[in-house]
């Protein structure tokens, strides 16, 4: 009898296979075989692996039962690289990681690539060289600059070599001398330090009955763990942030918990950062674009290792690693910031929900105007609501009143109509401040040629060039493009015939400037606040009573307190339903709630005039009644009619490339191609509104269902089934909220 042949191709057993993946768009995991000498390395761990003669770094991840289509034999499979000195993503981090793909039809990789958005955190942390006291050598020479160094210096506690030679009052080559003769050692040390935990001493303020009573509900749910979503509705100014602290420091109370508070970026402010000082005794880990890369990855890595316990963010702080999520909120949750409009096409706020879910924690959405999505999901018990319908102290809403634009209009070239003129007169002598709102940067949206009627557009996109008065140029709003403001018109060459047509913030700075000539007054913009700095400073002069007339774009809206602003006018209150898509009534209402919300937060009152030439408009009414349930409910009512989101489903392709016709043609064919369901209809391609964007045409497709989910399972098929044209970019966002 013969012995069965031994197989020693097939020493390495499957249980050498890994699966890793990469932060690229690749349809899945790779496979690669794990060397004999390295330990089987546990989902999550962060590894170093070949790829086309480079190098990358990805993560091990869960086996796909289903498989990725072709399992090449273990002896064709590169090896794992090295195994990083990081801790493991968590599961639920992969476990997101996988959902958001699947809902946005992404690939795992792009959305890992989110995850892994600082390359700098993944190698090694520079370090920075410290001292301490060693001990004495015997050659040792004293001089008075090395004996003061020695008195600076101390055994348990290390310092750099310019720390102990300002100490000493030498230079640092006295320190370096020292070290080399091994009087002082050197120790490396990251030069990231830790962040402080959060101080749980500290008195909050006392809260009032209905603060009490919904944040008794959150912590609650806190301490008894397990996913829960709430949605804290609660007016402006009457104390929500405070609220939902205490279900922050309830879960911290954990030990190596760690909290996300999800906020627009602009909401991201030194108030905002202060107040949260002064609660927690510590600053929190912050998180957004505007963070330069040192800062990102030491809050980067102090999440991987749960050294952070509290992340305030925006929008991609969501995909942070954290080691233990244990409680999440996302403040405003309305704020159209939330969806993320390139790359992967997520909306923030419906993540979050997902994410909690995953982690198996609770969560609050907390907004004075809650999204209709989050008001049905309350309504529905999916969500538990939590009210809070009174200003924190003496506070009161301010009053609204509408100016009619076509009745008590403005002498001609200017903005603002003389009842806002004279309400802004009396509270400038009364000593108080006085907020004007228009949310358009720069100084006209339009410009043209009197002569020829020619007006200025983008060589690039479907855009005017918008006049920014105070740099002398014209700017694309769309793509960047900026070119000085020309003398002549460029089409007819006319001197001095270009007119500027509208208004922006700039213009009615110029007219404030010249009805309110003593007046102190500032313009905030995205081009004016351009650093934290500068940002703070201004708010700081805004608080302190520094300024009278504070003139801003939608920056001005979200966070800030001002206790001397008592007015504040809305310059065109009409200009979100302009263009209106399906959520342009919703979003302007709740702009401008926010907007008259910075009014009369303190003890003096406040007073909000909207000018407008649609008073009888719904939105426009529901600000003067202040009845914004019946507002939502009538647009819920609307929406629940043509089943649109939330009572349907939306989504939308965006086609584009360089050549008109591949774009229309691709257009063409997949609507040729689209399946035929139950329920489901599809719409276009037709041209964008903005047709053209970086010199790129846009097409767009719309396929609504008549069920509240699900559409992917129709979107997904379909265009991976449709034969795709060269040169051709296909967007698909599911749950869309803009349509340009
Ligand atoms: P919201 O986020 O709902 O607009 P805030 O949390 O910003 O409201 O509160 C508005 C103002 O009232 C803030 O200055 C806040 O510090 C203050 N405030 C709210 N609740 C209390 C309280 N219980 N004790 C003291 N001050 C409070
Ligand atoms: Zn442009």
């Amino acid at each position: 009898m013969t012995q069965p042949t031994l197989n020693f191709g097939d020493h390495k057993g499957e249980s050498q296979r890994v699966a890793v993946l990469l932060p690229l768009p690749l349809k899945g995991p790779l496979d690669y075989h794990l060397p004999d000498d390295m330990p089987e390395p546990q989902p999550g761990t962060l590894v170093r692996v070949p790829l086309s003669g480079r190098s990358a770094i990805g993560v091990v991840w869960p086996k796909n039962e289903a498989g990725q289509g072709k399992i090449l034999p273990i002896e064709k499979l590169k090896p794992v690289e090295t195994v990083l000195a990081l801790p493991p993503f968590a599961e639920d981090l992969m476990r997101f990681v996988d959902w958001v793909a699947a809902y946005t039809l992404s690939s795992q990789g792009a959305v890992l690539r989110m995850c892994l958005s600082v390359p700098a955190a993944l190698g090694d942390v520079p370090v920075k060289t410290h001292y301490v006291l060693a001990g004495m050598p015997e050659a040792l020479r004293i001089t008075t600059a090395r004996q003061a160094v020695l008195d600076a210096a101390s055994a348990d506690n290390p310092q750099t070599a310019p720390q102990l030679a300002e100490k000493a009052g030498v230079s640092a080559g006295v320190v370096q001398g020292l070290a080399k003769i091994g009087a002082l050692s050197p120790i490396d040390i990251s030069v990231d330090s830790s962040f402080a935990p959060p101080d749980f001493s500290i008195e909050g303020p006392s809260l009032s009955t209905e603060q009490a009573q919904a944040s008794a509900k959150i912590r609650d749910q806190v301490m008894q763990g397990g996913f829960k979503p709430f949605l804290l509705d609660g007016i402006t100014g009457s104390g929500k942030t405070e609220v939902y602290f205490e279900g922050l420091i309830e879960a911290l109370k954990e030990e190596g918990a760690q909290v996300l508070v999800l906020v627009p970026e602009i909401a991201l402010t030194s108030q905002w950062l202060k107040r949260f000082e002064a609660r927690f005794g510590t600053t929190p880990v912050v998180w957004h674009s505007d963070i330069g890369m040192a800062a990102r990855r030491r809050a980067w890595r102090a999440v991987a290792t749960g050294d952070a316990r509290v992340v305030v963010g925006a929008r991609s702080a969501l995909f942070l690693p954290f080691k233990r999520l244990s409680f999440i909120t996302v403040d405003e949750e309305h704020d159209p910031s939330f969806k993320q409009e390139e790359g992967v096409l997520y909306h923030a706020r419906d993540m979050a929900i997902v994410r909690a879910k995953l982690a198996d924690c609770p969560i609050v959405l907390a907004s004075a105007t809650p999204s209709l999505e989050t008001l049905v999901n309350a309504d529905d018990g999916k969500y538990e609501k939590l009210l809070l319908r009174e200003r924190f102290g003496t506070a009161v809403l301010p009053a609204m009143k509408a100016v009619d634009l076509r009745v008590d209009a403005p002498p001609a070239g200017s903005w603002l109509s003389p009842a806002l003129v004279t309400a802004m007169n009396e509270t400038i002598a009364a000593g108080e401040q006085v907020m004007l709102f228009l949310n358009r940067r720069g100084y006209a949206p339009l410009t043209l040629c009197r002569t020829c009627g020619h007006r200025i557009e983008c060589p690039n996109c479907t855009a005017w060039l918008v006049e920014h008065r105070f740099r002398k140029e014209l700017q694309c709003h769309q793509c960047g493009y900026m070119r000085p403001s020309p003398a002549a018109c460029p089409e007819c060459k006319t001197e001095d015939s270009l007119v500027a047509c509208g208004p922006g913030v700039e213009r009615l700075f110029e007219e404030v400037s010249s009805q309110f000539a003593d007046a102190r007054i500032a313009v905030m913009t995205s081009d004016t606040m351009t650093n934290p700095r500068s940002t703070a400073q201004m708010v700081e002069q805004i608080a302190s009573g520094h300024l009278d007339i504070v003139i801003g774009t939608q920056i001005v809206t979200k966070g800030y307190h001002f206790p001397n602003l008592t007015l504040v006018g809305v310059v065109d209150a009409d200009l979100g339903l302009r263009g209106g898509d399906l959520r342009a009534g919703e979003r302007t209402y709740q702009q401008l709630v926010q907007v008259a919300g910075r009014a009369g937060r303190a003890e003096k009152p406040g007073t909000v005039y909207l000018q407008t030439y649609e008073p009888e408009h719904p939105v426009v009414q529901a600000l003067l009644t202040g009845d914004g349930d019946a507002f939502m409910a009538a647009e819920r009512g609307a929406r629940a009619r043509h089943t649109m989101p939330p009572f349907g489903q939306l989504a939308s392709l965006i086609l584009s490339g360089p050549d008109l016709a591949a774009v229309m043609e691709q257009g063409r064919m997949l609507a040729a191609n689209a399946p035929a369901v139950n329920g489901a209809s599809f719409m276009g391609p037709a041209p964008a509104p903005l047709a053209r964007v970086r010199g790129l045409h846009r097409m767009r497709m719309l396929v609504h269902s008549n069920t509240r989910t699900g559409l992917q399972r129709v979107v997904g098929p379909w265009v991976r089934q449709t034969k795709s044209v060269k040169g051709v970019k296909i967007k698909i966002d599911i749950d869309p909220h803009s349509f340009l």
